[in-house]
């Protein structure tokens, strides 16, 4: 079986240099080049995952198929690597401690005193190695979230100072990230930042092998020697990360910057073909040669917060591609809506959105909204809580239930159309108890749906605990909006739809989860086109 090779991505100076998307940008290189790359994220902090951090605090929470609840950076790599990532891809400091003290508990350390070193660092290796030593992999690109010189990273940085040691610099090499910042005053890129974050890195023990320096103007030849100088690297080994127009232009600027060349070297693999780049340039393309533009509206209760919907965001980027459609996302915070101006709230819209979220904050903004792109005939997509939304809205509007609501934001409603499944009503443990990751569904011939996916069966991916009350399914259906996608195990409705509406569908799962560059997901690219069509209709 071949020895996977690893690459560390460490950062310095500040945070948000935007590791993940170089880590995503090298890996994506890689496959490329008929490698074959995964990548895998450690975070310091203690939660053992990040399903329990609210978007303000952590961003978006990421699933996967396998149900974790992880960074937000494996959307990246996923949507950069066309690759399905998994539990073993995201690992946090609360995990490993979550493990090691379940060891200490039954025994396995033979009466030992528990310590950082080794226990914690061991079980920090034993991680890194693990899905390079299921064999499926050449490359494993590791990274390191937080700051060097965090007190909390130094677990981290010591077990990849080890397992550098281990395996020889030509198996394990680390790249650092970092900052040169640019003073307006002094009119000149400062390297000081760059050359102390790599020695607060080499008091660890580690020497950089490459460093991506981020910048938002060109690096002289000059600045390059001289960083090379000071921080012990190879001058080709001084990559410049410029300020790029969007994040899909990383790889290419990555390659012309060599970084996928100097990794290869560094890690003794062969140099010998080009990667082949022609999809993703021709996504880039479409992308950023648009022959019409669209305003969709998203309304969400974490709208001013970019990274809260990252996936959706990225997926209409996907989805605009795939239509030659520069889709512009106009964020529509739902606690300002309401029946009265909900007109005006929405003018000049091609679509609305209505986001995933949890808590009664902003819903009735949110089912204002959906009235009104229902009467009106505007496309409406609705994702996980849009979608129960939806059907609070028909219930309460069309049926006449006026009291309808899900009992997440009434427990004593007298029709709860939206309710918690009985194996959750037990539930009392926040962190990963919701129904999560990928189910079966399938889907309803003739339906809208069934005309998306092309296909009777699908597999998304969930975040939730409340679920479509079947009892109400007969009269909903009766009136018009109908479960066109079913979960074969369980009966649940996954998806909704309205027949007599041109584009109307909410989801129960995130859809938005799965879609990559190479592989838009089906409903955002059928929602895109069917608010072009709208937007098309309106202008003749
Ligand atoms: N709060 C809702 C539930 O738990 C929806 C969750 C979501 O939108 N992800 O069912």
């Amino acid at each position: 079986m071949p020895k996977a090779k690893y690459v560390f991505v460490t950062g310095g100076v500040s945070s948000s240099l935007g590791k993940g998307i170089i880590s995503a940008s090298l890996a994506n290189l890689l496959q490329a080049r008929g490698l074959k790359a995964t990548i895998q994220k450690f975070d310091p902090y203690i939660n053992v995952d990040p399903g329990t951090l609210n978007p303000y605090e952590h961003g978006e929470c990421f699933v996967t198929d396998d149900g974790a609840e992880t960074d937000l950076d494996l959307g990246h790599y996923e949507r950069f690597l066309n690759v399905r990532t998994s539990q073993a891809n995201n690992v946090t400091t609360g995990r490993i401690y979550q493990s090691v003290i379940q060891k200490e508990r039954r025994g396995e350390f033979l009466g030992k005193t528990v310590q950082v070193i080794p226990h914690i660092t061991n079980e920090i290796k034993d991680r890194m190695q693990q899905l390079g030593k299921t064999g499926d992999y050449d490359v494993v690109i590791t990274e390191i979230g937080g700051t060097v010189g965090d007190i909390e990273s130094l677990p981290y940085i010591e077990a990849v100072r080890q397992l550098r040691w281990e395996m020889g610099r030509e198996n394990c090499i680390v790249i650092h990230l970092t900052l040169v910042p640019y003073l307006s005053a002094a009119a000149e890129l400062k390297t000081k930042p760059t050359q102390h974050s790599v020695k607060t890195l080499m008091e660890s023990g580690i020497n950089a092998d490459i460093l991506v320096c981020r910048t938002e103007y060109e690096l002289s030849e000059s600045i390059r020697a001289k960083i090379a100088l000071f921080c012990n690297v190879k001058p080709e080994a001084v990559i410049q990360s410029i300020d790029a127009k969007t994040i899909y232009d990383v790889p290419l600027l990555m390659h012309k910057e060599g970084l996928d060349r100097v990794v290869l070297e560094t890690l003794a693999l062969p140099d010998n073909l080009e990667p082949d780049l022609s999809r993703w340039k021709a996504f880039l393309f479409r992308h950023k040669n648009p022959k019409n533009h669209i305003r969709v509206g998203l309304v969400g209760k974490y709208v001013e917060l970019q990274d809260s919907y990252k996936s959706i965001l990225e997926a209409f980027i996907h989805a605009g591609a795939a239509n030659e459609v520069k889709v512009e996302v106009v964020s529509i915070h739902s606690e300002q809506l309401s029946v009265d101006n909900c007109e005006v709230q929405l003018k000049g819209l091609h679509g609305l959105l209505v986001a995933p979220g949890f808590g009664s904050r902003g819903i009735e903004g949110k089912i204002s909204a959906i009235k009104y792109v229902r009467e009106n005939n505007i496309p409406f997509f609705g994702i996980c809580l849009g979608m129960q939304m939806a059907v609070i809205e028909y219930a309460r509007n069309v049926l006449g239930l006026a009291f309808a609501n899900s009992t997440e934001m009434d427990e004593d409603t007298p029709h709860p159309v939206i309710s918690l499944m009985d194996e959750q009503k037990n539930v009392e443990n926040k962190g990963g108890t919701m129904r999560l990751g990928a189910w079966d569904c399938s889907l309803t011939a003739g339906s809208c749906a069934h005309g998306i996916y092309k296909t009777d069966d699908i597999s998304e991916r969930h975040r939730h605990r409340y679920e479509l009350n079947n009892s109400y399914l007969g009269d909903l259906s009766k009136n018009g909006l109908k479960a066109t996608g079913i979960n074969p195990k369980t009966g649940l409705a996954e998806i909704v739809e309205i027949d007599a509406h041109p584009w109307f569908v909410g989801v129960q799962y995130h859809p938005e989860y799965k879609s990559t560059v190479l592989e838009p997901h089906p409903l955002f690219t059928a929602f895109v086109e069917a608010c072009n069509n709208y937007a098309n209709k309106k202008i003749n």
